[in-house]
């Protein structure tokens, strides 16, 4: 496939406007049969999902005639990136799932290239599903790993060798997912000297679990030495399953657990209970990289493997060089996923001329376009990429970045307009006292398990007196958490992979500091603007010197599975 990209992107371009031909939405555009990428992009236009949305919509209602796709939309991949403060619902439908497990099916032969001996062991993976709900119209919507683990393809899978997981699919598959990191955790300690490669998806999942193990390792070496399990598992699925894993007592693994989570220092704790582990694999690229320090300090500095680059959109690539550097890793966009445009990023404008895949220019940035087969057409992932090279005749891509994305904890993505709406909501309550936000910024705090975002507010206060109790600040932390997007407020509530929101109130002038900084660092007077978001250390440690008060938020925001809209 990657040797001759031109031809099968041709290929699938041509595969997916013929099986399409007679859905209303390419019909609209008057094709006339024509199969061409030519004629494609000469009448189709590029678009974003607020623009797909009155296609969406009836789907999600119930409409099973042909809108999108030819073939019927079985269910929603609720994306993480949001619209309107709700998931994205990306269609996909039946055939999708093996064009997903084509690309699994790639990981491990690759790897073995660079790590032999993956099948004298295990793969300790923290893998979870999260809730899901129903459309009005009754197809599921759920995020995509969750509708793969819940697959037969996943739940059946035949053995190989060189994908053995430590945790039981029961684990995997519970909907509580403190009951599910618990007993998977577990099975990582009891089977601690097969354990050859540790991960999560991100590597903000496995950062959790180790934040998990130093919150429950007693609870855990408990039902170790007593070969019984806590009776916070309910789940009879798991019960069952555990069963056959925690068969006896094992004082000592028990007492190597105690003697070595009970020291305070927890650099290379990861090698110590799992000396035989080769790599890491979770992602550690785009808005990841920020964990890179912890997972070097927890794991002794192992390799970590970021394996493929996907979406609910579709799936995209694979690292063909897995045990390399973050700092280089590049993903192959394999061509028989879905038809690849790139939208050259320093003149994204609607009339710049969309690249094809086996155009690309290396050293160049890109924004990711796709076509899918269950209907996307000519859709703005959000995705930017730099081209760094070939593989054979297939580019390879760094992820550079999401397009308006402010703060990332894990999967949440919140971009400039949301922080200013929470912002505005949260200051309302400041309102009746006369005082007032006047700047504001933020920071992903990541250093704390599970990290968190921090809001710096300097505030003008008209009675000096008076200025906001801790009990209203705390309120505005909480009020702005309400009025962040959904994939936030249930990484809070459903994962607790978010910790509390926090408020740092500055001292007056420390702003204009900021500015004062900027400027003696190069910016432009005229064109200054108040950064919404830092992460440059001298900047968040100025911030940091001018905090009168911090503050948290006292409460968990509202979540449900079920969408407001
Ligand atoms: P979702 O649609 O919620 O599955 O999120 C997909 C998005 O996650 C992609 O569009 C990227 O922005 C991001 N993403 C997925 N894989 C990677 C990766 N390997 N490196 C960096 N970002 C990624």
């Amino acid at each position: 496939m990657t040797l001759n990209v031109d031809f099968v992107q041709k290929k699938v371009i041509r595969e997916i406007l013929s099986r399409n031909s007679e859905t209303e939405y390419l019909k609209r555009f008057g094709l006339k049969g024509f199969t061409d990428r030519k004629t494609f992009k000469s009448k189709v236009p590029v678009v974003t999902y607020d623009d797909l949305k009155p296609e969406i919509q009836p789907i999600a209602n119930g409409d099973r005639s042909m809108i999108l796709s030819s073939h019927p939309i079985t269910e929603f991949l609720t994306s993480s990136g949001t619209s309107a403060g709700e998931r994205k619902l990306m269609p996909t439908i039946d055939e999708d799932m093996d064009r997903r497990q084509l690309l699994y099916s790639l990981l491990m032969p690759v790897m073995n290239l660079y790590v032999p001996g993956l099948d004298k062991g295990k793969a300790l993976y923290f893998l979870f599903v999260k809730a899901e709900s129903k459309t009005p119209g009754g197809l599921p919507a759920r995020p995509v790993l969750t509708s793969y683990y819940k697959s037969e393809q996943f739940k059946r899978r035949p053995h190989d060798p060189y994908n053995v997981y430590t945790s039981p699919n029961e684990a995997i598959l519970c909907p509580d997912s403190s009951q599910s990191m618990y007993s998977q955790m577990l099975c990582g300690l009891l089977m601690r000297h097969e354990v050859l490669r540790l991960g999560a998806v991100f590597a903000s999942g496995l950062l959790r679990a180790i934040g998990f193990l130093q919150t429950n390792w007693k609870e855990l070496a408990d039902d170790i030495s007593t070969g019984t399990l806590s009776s916070r598992i309910s789940d009879p699925a798991i019960k069952e399953s555990m069963s056959k894993i925690l068969t006896k007592p094992d004082q000592e693994l028990a007492d190597f657990i105690t003697s070595v989570c009970c020291q305070d220092n927890w650099e290379g704790i990861i090698t110590k209970i799992w000396p035989n582990t080769k790599y890491l694999d979770v992602i550690v690229t785009g808005a990841m990289a920020q964990y890179i320090p912890m997972l070097e300090y927890y794991s002794g500095r192992l390799p970590m493997a970021c394996t493929m680059y996907a979406s609910s959109e579709s799936y995209f690539g694979i690292n063909m060089k897995p045990i390399c550097n973050p700092s280089e890793v590049s993903y192959t966009i394999m061509p028989n996923m879905a038809y690849f445009e790139f939208l050259p990023d320093e003149v994204a404008t609607e009339q710049s001329e969309l690249v094809e895949l086996a155009d690309v220019e290396v050293g160049k940035e890109y924004e990711l376009v796709i076509t899918t087969y269950a209907g996307l057409n000519r859709y703005r992932v959000g995705d930017i990429l730099q081209v760094t090279g070939f593989y054979n005749s297939a580019p390879q891509f760094k992820f550079v970045r999401r397009k308006n994305v402010l703060l990332s904890i894990e999967s949440d993505k919140t971009d400039e307009a949301e922080l200013q709406r929470a912002v505005e909501n949260a200051s309302v309550l400041l309102g009746e006292k006369g005082t007032r936000v006047i700047e504001y910024t933020s920071y992903a705090e990541t250093k704390t398990i599970p990290g968190h975002y921090v809001i710096y507010w300097e505030l003008l206060v008209k009675d000096q007196t008076k200025p906001p109790s801790d009990e209203v600040m705390a309120q505005c932390c909480l009020e702005m958490e309400e009025s962040l997007n959904s994939v936030y407020r249930q990484s809070r509530v459903a994962d607790k992979s978010i910790g509390p929101l926090e408020i740092r109130v500055v001292k007056n002038g420390t702003f204009e500091e900021l500015m004062d900084y900027a400027i003696s660092r190069g910016a432009s007077i005229n064109q200054y603007k108040v950064p919404r978001c830092v992460s440059f250390t001298p900047i968040t440690e100025l911030l940091d010197s001018r905090v009168v008060s911090t503050h948290f938020s006292p409460a968990l925001p509202h979540w449900s599975p079920e969408r407001r809209r």
